[in-house]
């Protein structure tokens, strides 16, 4: 996942990798949180995401998503 092309990474994609939320980070404020996907319909992707989101501070709509990763876990090969 170090290459992340937004308007096609969904949030089904994000589930294959054991991804349930992302980090927000907002581009007025400086503001981040971490916000769920999984409640989103799957073919949701990265870029529709952002797009919906909403600072919960400062109600800035530039707001900046990445794949929050879970803590370390091996995948079990
Ligand atoms: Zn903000």
């Amino acid at each position: 996942m170090s290459h992340v092309i937004r308007s096609e990474v969904t949030v089904a994609k994000l589930a294959e990798h054991g991804i349930d939320s992302v980090d927000a980070f907002c581009e007025k404020c400086g503001n981040s949180w971490r916000a769920p996907i999984h409640i989103l319909p799957p073919a949701t992707t990265l870029a529709k995401i952002a797009a919906l989101m909403a600072c919960p501070k400062c109600g800035g709509r530039n707001v900046d998503v990445t794949p929050a990763s879970r803590e370390e876990r091996p995948t079990g090969h």
